[in-house]
């Protein structure tokens, strides 16, 4: 059996500049496997290319088993996509707007119409079936998007930032609805901003960077890959650094990064915890579990990229 998404040496190219650099890469079935990176990274372009809606320039790209370039019709089928806008129909209630795509779908009304309704259930939306959008609040329209992608039971759902803007709130519902519906089978590629989403959803995911991939596994190993298991973050000023970085530098497993006002102190938490004792104003030094946040800010620099 194929993999439900496989990525082969896939490029974009807009014009002369290369958006997808060459990218491999699989979703396995059940999984739900996230795309972190920079703005810019090229994640929203390879998900246009999965969607069909942007032609591939190079590589191969096959979507439940379905060549890209050639079976849209067959891709589109088997995939669902939740957009990073709310690109909802504003004219029409919230049930139509499940009603409409059900048509698009060609699904007859008697089949549609018990399944729409177990949707609305489903996303906490019943309430609301004959609501205007307008009236829905930010997470109410997201779980709609989603409702809406799901109409034709595709087996493989692909949503793009999910729950940017969204209020925490909001964004755990969110959460709640996604792994109920990995735990229903429905294999998940996500593109997300907010690490914690990333650690709470993801079985595996890659950090992509330039439109390359930087690094591939699942949250736990890339933490102790990239990281280690504590991470000791000081606030020093430039002059009371020297002593201690001398110190650190040469301490096996220990890994030490300066930027502006902070040193980060990364490795085994004996070492991190040696380190923080020799601070004189402990307030100034918190050590913490290494996050799938310094691996990101690790590999793509802490600098502003835009
Ligand atoms: P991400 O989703 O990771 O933020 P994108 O895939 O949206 O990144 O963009 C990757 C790069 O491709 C960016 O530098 C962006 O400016 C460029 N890009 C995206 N769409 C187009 C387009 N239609 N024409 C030209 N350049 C584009």
């Amino acid at each position: 059996m194929p993999h439900p998404i496989e990525a082969a040496g896939l490029v974009k190219n807009y014009g002369s500049f290369r958006a997808v650099d060459g990218v491999t890469f699989e979703v396995r079935d059940g999984e739900c496997f996230g795309m972190l990176g920079p703005n810019g990274a090229g994640k929203s372009t390879t998900i246009k290319m999965i969607a069909c809606t942007s032609p591939v320039s190079a590589g191969a790209l096959r979507v439940g088993g379905f060549d890209v370039a050639t079976q849209a019709r067959e891709v589109k089928r088997v995939l669902g996509i939740v957009p990073q806008e709310d690109n909802l129909d504003e004219d029409l209630p919230v049930r139509q707007n499940l009603e409409v795509y059900a048509r698009y779908f060609g699904i007859a009304k008697r089949e549609a119409m018990p399944r729409i309704e177990e949707s609305l259930a489903l996303f906490q939306l019943s309430e609301k079936a004959e609501a205007k959008i307008d009236d829905l609040s930010g997470g109410m329209k997201r779980r709609l998007v989603i409702a809406r992608a799901l109409v034709h039971e595709p087996r493989i759902l692909v949503l793009d930032e999910p729950t940017t803007g969204l209020d925490p709130q909001a964004r755990h519902l969110v959460w709640q609805k996604l792994r109920l519906l990995k735990s229903r089978g429905v294999t998940m590629l996500l593109t997300t901003h907010y690490m914690d989403e990333a650690a709470h959803l993801c079985d595996r995911l890659v950090i992509m960077h330039r439109g390359q991939i930087l690094t591939e596994g699942n949250p736990h190993s890339l933490i102790a890959e990239h990281v280690g298991e504590a991470v000791l973050e000081l606030r020093m000023e430039a002059h009371e650094r020297a002593p201690l970085l001398a110190e650190v530098h040469g301490v096996p497993g220990v890994d030490v990064e300066e930027v502006e006002g902070m040193v980060y102190v990364y490795g085994a938490p004996e070492a991190a915890r040696r380190i923080a004792d020799q601070i004189s104003d402990p307030s100034l030094a918190f050590l913490r579990p290494g996050n799938l946040e310094d691996v990101f800010l690790r590999l793509t620099g802490r600098g502003l990229l835009d």
